[in-house]
């Protein structure tokens, strides 16, 4: 048997230290942010600019195309029609095209606010985003949100503006061409929320902050970290090792706590995570690969033993390969994509991940949603939950940037997945007597989780509702096995509406309104509590929250799912 002993001589590992907060360029990257902009053509950069391989602190994700669903913002920000020829990809070409964007020739330059002011004008139009500073002036045309929305940070720090609005975008690749140079002196912007105590109120960060310890025996090592947090659970935890170099994040409320190491030494693929859940300890089990003692656990990382909020944090990706790709209906694919093995990652319901893939030598990120493989199965199925797989739902657009990349993946292809995002909580669910659910084409997909969730894990409810917007009957999404479910569990109903059907469907017709949500959404009882989850087109989103507002449904009885 192998006898658990602590380690030599006490090491910084042994003994967190909080680190310092991290200068303004060395923020981990953000969703889709990972790439560092290419050098510039002409001078050489000042010193203190990013060269080649070293990491801006800048954020993420892929402005969407001109007629994109998401021509609205989680906020409800409008976004605006873009002229003919001012698609994502018309950009990425003007990009490519050598043209000089900065009116710079190449040169990279120090920003002074005084400098940064004075190019305020659609014309002439430099914002400064997490310490660079861009001019945008030849994106304007481009962008999404539209000029407008672009104007409101010119000629100043835009870095919290464009954190409302789309903190995923990836605008370092998006706008590496554009690149005018660095603040001169210190960024505008503080750097990203390093906790402290006086950000937390009532409580002090001291007491709230996880601590970690090693220890190994001849052939394992065992990272634990005390979360101070009970209710941990295997969601909370997401680890990834390659090569030497392990991840561990463990998500605390909206705080995210991380370990990031070199290793000292190389361990085998794989590893366990043991949690105890009403103590809040979390055990990271690794196997060493040579039989070793190791004089310390390795070398930290940029970002080792932080406790930040997890906005805060850029989205971690890893390469998942394509293992599986069948058809739902004649435009959306289900995708299975296996995680490696030596990751730990389970999506929560009602969570979304980024898929970042380089299109035309630009990274693009968009958001899905992962489901099951299926509605009839037994849902506590292993397979369902194995941890190893994740499954997409797509609808293949075709003129779609990113989903026309994805349906060219071949099985054995690869692909990087963030870590997941989401607001929603299954504490909603868990108190809930009545749950509708108002889906729209793929705004199905947070609903297979949540139906599942709903019907095996929620005792006190008595009825649970899905109302399926679609515009023809082929398009409905995995109808056999939603009208399947309706028989095997008496507490769920569906019903499908078509905004396109054929003179054939008997069913419900037209798109959300006021009078169709008043005949379908109904408490069971008078005082019933009630959950509406609704997702879809973000017009569909909109309109339906605000007939349910209408209908006297308060904020807390909804939850709209936004990017
Ligand atoms: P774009 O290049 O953005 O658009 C290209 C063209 O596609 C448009 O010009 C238009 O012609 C057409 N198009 C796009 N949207 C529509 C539309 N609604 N109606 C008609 N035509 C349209 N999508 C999924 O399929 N599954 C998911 O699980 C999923 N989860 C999401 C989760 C979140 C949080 C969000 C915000 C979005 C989600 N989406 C999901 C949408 C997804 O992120 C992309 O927006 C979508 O795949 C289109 O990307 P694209 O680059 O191919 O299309
Ligand atoms: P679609 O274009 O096929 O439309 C499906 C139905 O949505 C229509 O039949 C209609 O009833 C309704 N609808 C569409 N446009 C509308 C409008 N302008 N006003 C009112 N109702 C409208 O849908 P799709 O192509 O499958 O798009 C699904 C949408 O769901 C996408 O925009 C996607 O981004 C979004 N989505 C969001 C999330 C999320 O978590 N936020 C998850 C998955 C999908």
């Amino acid at each position: 048997m192998e006898s658990p002993r602590r380690s030599g001589p006490r090491t910084p590992l042994q003994a967190p230290l909080r680190s310092p907060p991290r200068p303004a360029d060395t923020a981990p990257s953000r969703p889709g942010r990972v790439a560092a902009p290419a050098p510039c053509r002409g001078s050489p950069r000042p010193p203190g600019l990013p060269g080649p391989g070293r990491m801006l602190n800048v954020p993420p994700g892929a402005f969407p195309a001109p007629s994109s669903q998401q021509r609205v913002a989680a906020g409800g920000r409008a976004k605006v029609p873009l002229k003919p020829g001012r698609s994502l990809m018309d950009w990425i070409r003007l990009t490519k095209s050598g043209k000089d964007l900065t009116g710079l020739k190449g040169r990279l330059i120090e920003v002074t606010e005084d400098e940064l002011a004075k190019h305020n004008k659609k014309e002439d139009c430099w914002i400064c985003i997490r310490g660079l500073v861009y001019n945008v002036t030849p994106y304007m045309e481009y962008h999404p949100g539209g000029e407008d929305e672009l104007m409101k940070a010119a000629g100043t720090d835009g870095t919290d503006l464009f954190d409302q609005v789309h903190r995923w975008v990836n605008y370092e690749s998006m706008l590496k061409e554009c690149l005018v140079g660095r603040m001169a002196f210190k960024p505008i912007a503080a750097p990203r929320g390093m906790v402290s105590e006086k950000n937390i109120p009532g409580t002090s960060a001291r007491d709230l902050t996880p601590s970690y310890d090693w220890f190994q025996t001849d052939g394992l090592i065992t990272i634990v970290v005390y979360t101070k947090q009970k209710d941990m659970n295997a969601e909370l935890v997401i680890v990834d090792c390659q090569d030497k170099r392990l991840r561990g994040e463990i998500i605390l409320a909206d705080h995210s706590y991380l370990i990031e190491l070199d290793l000292d030494h190389a361990v085998q693929e794989g590893f366990d995570v043991n949690i105890a859940e009403k103590v809040g300890k979390v055990e990271i089990v690794l196997k060493k690969k040579d039989n070793v003692h190791w004089k310390v656990l390795g070398r930290p990382l940029e970002s080792h033993n932080t406790f930040i909020k997890r906005t805060d944090r850029g989205l971690f990706y890893r390469k998942c390969k394509l293992v599986s790709k069948t058809e739902v209906t004649h435009d959306t694919k289900l995708f299975c994509l296996m995680l490696p093995k030596s990751t730990h990652l389970q999506v929560p319901t009602g969570q979304h991940v980024y898929l970042k893939q380089v299109i035309a030598g630009t990274e693009v990120v968009k958001p899905y949603t992962p489901i099951l493989p299926s509605l009839t199965l037994d849902f506590k199925q292993p397979s369902c939950h194995d941890g190893a797989h994740i499954y997409l739902m797509i609808k293949i657009y075709s003129c779609g940037l990113f989903t026309q990349a994805l349906d060219r993946l071949q099985i054995g292809d690869y692909i990087s997945v963030s870590s997941p995002e989401g607001n929603f909580k299954k504490s909603q669910v868990q108190t809930s007597e009545d749950l509708f659910l108002l889906a729209a084409g793929t705004g199905f997909t947070p609903m297979v989780k949540l139906l599942n969730f709903a019907l095996t894990e929620v005792s006190c409810l008595r009825k649970v509702k899905l109302i399926f917007f679609n515009k023809k009957e082929d398009d409905i999404l995995w109808r056999n096995q939603l009208e399947e479910l309706a028989l095997k569990d008496k507490r769920f109903e569906v019903q499908f509406v078509l905004s396109e059907p054929t003179k054939d469907w008997g069913g419900k017709q037209g798109k959300i309104s006021l009078s169709l949500l008043s005949e379908c959404v109904k408490r069971s009882r008078k005082d019933s509590k009630v959950l509406i989850c609704i997702c879809g087109p973000t017009p569909f989103t909109e309109q339906g929250v605000e007939c349910l507002r209408d209908l006297g449904y308060s904020q807390e009885e909804m939850h709209a799912f936004t990017a």
